[in-house]
């Protein structure tokens, strides 16, 4: 890894270099907090987790052939390089900024409240036409992901595309400080995280915080009541995409191709365009759901600021390919599986339940708690609730006890939906088959800790 010698890491981690002095000119060749996956001549990364702190990996990865490791504390008899540092974590984090520095490919930052992972799939489904392009693999977001995306990274790449990923105030200030993005882009202000951040105007604040470090281009979803009251920042002024006035990536059109996905002509307008004053091309966007239309004009964007033609961000977004747990659809025969079960809150929750109307046979929620969503809890739940009410869908199964909200305000706002009560996991599995039939469209969704792929694990075997 380019200028990663053991003396440079030692350097920038503030740590303290054990070994022989010979080897503090070799660099490595890999950084990995995982024990399985050291490569040879690769820098493990011990990090103190809950459960296991993985200090007591170090004898075995340097079996398989590491160079070094990092280490919090001394390593009594190691007969082996290591640098000790304060904080394997803090440590991560230097490393990373350092090393990008030496690389000098420009990063496109995604951050956002809903569509982070959908958005930077799609930029770098379009970028991928012109460039090689490296994505943040899932959901590798926040201190100790961004880094370790960033280490795989190598000279040949010429783009990075980056999720950035946040809870808390500050917190993006460090992410941005180590990624410094060359353009960033926000996906929208949404009510997540509501615990840290008060509420939208804080969500706007701490997204915002990414401004400091970015070098050239800010991209902004002009729909968003939030984001598009963002004026210029430092000699940068913000490039809107959405319907409004301010857009100058906008669509029309719209048109849904049922559970097929989107689609739509994109605008691009003035300076976005090729010829510097309008220009209209059409894609079939390979995903449901409005909200994709709204990611691959963010993709759109952000082509065009790299220098694509219509050509080449049309084929990306066409040959966008479906992410596990993330509206992705499974035929199984029996039934049309929207696993959705990667994650949820209220906007992305109403945006699922929009899209399930297009299905086929009986269209069936199955809905699990949100978590994160502060002392507003049941009234976000209550939402969904009347959103679902508001559908034309079958069946709403709601399991736990936020959910039980949602169930509350579904059949209030519709008596004729059938709404059913589930009061966890285990007991909507023993239930599971009696509410679905052959032939029903079924949506999987809840937040990531309400274990909901066993939810899609049950319904392929059945
Ligand atoms: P996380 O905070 O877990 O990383 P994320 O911001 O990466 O979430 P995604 O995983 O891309 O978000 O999307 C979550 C869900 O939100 C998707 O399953 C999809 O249904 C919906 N979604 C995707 N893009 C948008 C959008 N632009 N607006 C609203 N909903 C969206
Ligand atoms: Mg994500």
């Amino acid at each position: 890894m380019k200028n990663l010698t053991l003396e440079n890491i030692t350097k920038v981690c503030n740590g303290i270099y054990h070994g022989p002095q010979e080897k503090l000119q070799e660099e490595v060749t890999a950084i990995t907090t995982d024990s399985r996956k050291v490569e040879k001549g690769g820098l493990f990364v011990p990090v103190v987790g809950e459960r296991v702190d993985a200090h007591r990996f170090i004898p075995q990865v340097m079996e398989a052939g590491a160079l070094a490791t990092l280490s919090e504390r001394t390593l009594e008899g190691a007969d082996h390089p290591y640098i000790q540092v304060g904080s394997s974590l803090q440590a991560v984090k230097d490393i990373a900024e350092f090393y990008l520095e030496q690389l000098d490919i420009p990063v496109v930052g995604i951050t956002g409240s809903v569509g982070k992972t959908s958005t930077k799939e799609v930029i770098a489904s379009v970028l991928k036409e012109k460039y090689r392009t490296l994505k943040t693999q899932g959901n590798f977001n926040n201190e100790l992901g961004l880094p370790l995306t960033v280490f795989r990274l190598r000279e040949e790449d010429e783009i990075a595309v980056l999720e950035m990923g946040i809870s808390d105030f500050g917190e993006m200030t460090r992410l941005a400080k180590i990624a410094k993005p060359d353009t960033c882009v926000i996906t929208n202000i949404g009510t997540c995280h509501l615990e840290n951040l008060g509420d939208r105007d804080g969500v706007l604040k701490a997204k915002t915080e990414i401004f400091q470090y970015v070098k050239k281009n800010i991209v902004l979803n002009g729909d968003d009541d939030k984001l598009s009251t963002v004026k210029e920042y430092n000699g940068m002024q913000p490039v809107f995409f959405g319907n409004g006035e301010n857009a100058s990536v906008t669509c029309e059109n719209v048109e849904s191709r049922g559970l097929k996905g989107m689609s739509c002509d994109i605008c691009l307008k003035g300076k976005m365009a090729e010829n510097g004053e309008l220009q209209t091309f059409h894609v079939d966007i390979p995903m449901p759901g409005r909200h994709m239309v709204s990611n691959a004009l963010a993709a759109a964007a952000v082509g065009r600021l790299y220098g694509l033609n219509a050509e080449q961000i049309k084929n990306g977004i066409e040959s966008l390919e479906p992410v596990s747990g993330r509206f992705n659809m499974i035929e199984t025969g029996k039934f049309m599986i929207v696993d959705d079960c990667y994650n949820a809150n209220p906007m992305s929750m109403k945006a699922s339940l929009d899209v399930l109307q297009d299905g086929l046979g009986r269209k069936v929620a199955i809905l699990g708690d949100m978590g994160e969503l502060g002392t507003d809890e049941a009234a976000l739940h209550e939402g969904v609730g009347v959103h679902a009410g508001q559908c034309r869908i079958d069946a709403c199964i709601c399991v736990g006890p936020l959910a039980a909200h949602i169930a509350e305000k579904a059949s209030q706002t519709n008596p004729d939906l059938t709404v059913i009560r589930e009061k966890d996991l285990e007991s909507l599995l023993k239930n599971l088959n009696t509410y679905v039939k052959p032939g029903d469209t079924i949506l999987v969704k809840a937040s990531h800790f309400m274990k909901f792929e066993n939810v899609v694990k049950a319904l392929q075997e059945m």
